[in-house]
């Protein structure tokens, strides 16, 4: 079990978590659960939301695995009746899912009108690739919370937002990726204002840059050397190395905590090592 920053009491309390069996969102979980709520693990993968639930079991806390598609209302509303009916109406729900596809990437950083129909520019990229990422980090962040929010409107509720450096400023190759976390803020905003008076709090984390599943590749060759682009990303961290999924705990808690930010709705927090804060030079 992991040590906790500090504690802080969910017991009685029901969480959602999307994407719950990658990387970030199973160690959301686990802390969630950790400090006695009941989770609902929901992902795409069962098998990886499987491994976390049980995990979280044999460590103490309740958990169940929930198979379902963030981007399907009927899957999220078959989603939605098994956890009312397993642990109850959810109080948090945590929109982890997410990620970037080849398809919504160019290969270059910058037009070399030479290069065009050498490598992938930005005239080449997939509408259909481009869409599903819209797609995958703005409506799976709309729908999840449409389903799985009702019940939290008037009774209250904490909502999670999982954004990311590239909403504030758009990393070069991916500007389907950048362009979808731009409206998951945009989204959090918006959220936090509507929900306001209805007693939901709507935050969102904006992580740096972690190494996870989704972006292995991207930043290590075959034989685990960092990437050209990995010692790009570095050299913009002021901190100079990545993110550990445990550096978002305390964010996460301190969101979750009404008595420690119960007047805090609509911001995206970074959790960044300075990247945001770092013009380069
Ligand atoms: P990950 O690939 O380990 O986890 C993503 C999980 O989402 C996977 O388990 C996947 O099966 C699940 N998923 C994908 N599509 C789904 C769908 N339609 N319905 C339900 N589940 C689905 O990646 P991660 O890095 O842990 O990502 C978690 C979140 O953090 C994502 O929103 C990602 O964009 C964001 N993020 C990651 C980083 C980073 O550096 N890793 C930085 C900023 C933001």
């Amino acid at each position: 079990m992991a040590k906790l920053p500090f504690d802080i009491d969910l017991k009685g309390k029901v969480a959602v978590v999307t994407g719950g069996g990658g990387v970030l969102c199973s160690a959301f979980a686990k802390t969630i659960a950790q400090c006695g709520a009941k989770v609902a693990v929901l992902d795409l993968n069962q098998d990886a939301a499987r491994k976390v639930a049980d995990e979280i079991g044999q460590e103490g806390g309740e958990a169940i695995a929930v198979a379902a598609d963030c981007l399907d209302v009927q899957s999220l509303q078959k989603a939605s009746e098994e956890v009312e009916k397993r642990l109850g109406t959810p109080d948090i729900l945590i929109n982890g899912a997410g990620g970037n596809h080849p398809r919504g990437t160019t290969d270059d950083e910058q037009l070399d009108p030479a290069a065009i129909g050498q490598v992938k520019t930005f005239f080449d990229l997939d509408p259909s690739g481009v869409q599903f990422v819209l797609n995958l980090n703005y409506m799976a962040t709309l729908l999840t919370t449409q389903v799985f929010a009702k019940n939290m409107a008037g009774r209250g509720g904490n909502i999670i937002n999982i954004s990311s450096m590239n909403a504030f400023r758009p990393l070069t190759k991916i500007p389907a990726y950048s362009g979808a976390k731009a409206a998951v803020s945009n989204l959090t905003q918006w959220m936090a204002v509507y929900f306001a008076k209805a007693g939901v709090r709507v935050n969102a984390i904006a992580p740096g840059f972690f190494v996870t599943n989704q972006n292995r590749a991207l930043l290590f060759d075959e034989s685990g050397r960092p990437t050209a682009r990995t010692d790009k990303i570095l050299r913009a961290t002021p901190m100079g190395r990545f993110g550990e999924a445990e550096e978002l705990t305390g964010t996460l808690l301190w969101l979750l905590c009404d008595a420690a930010s119960g007047f805090v709705t609509g911001t995206v927090i970074p959790v960044d090592g300075g990247f945001s804060a770092y013009s380069g030079v």
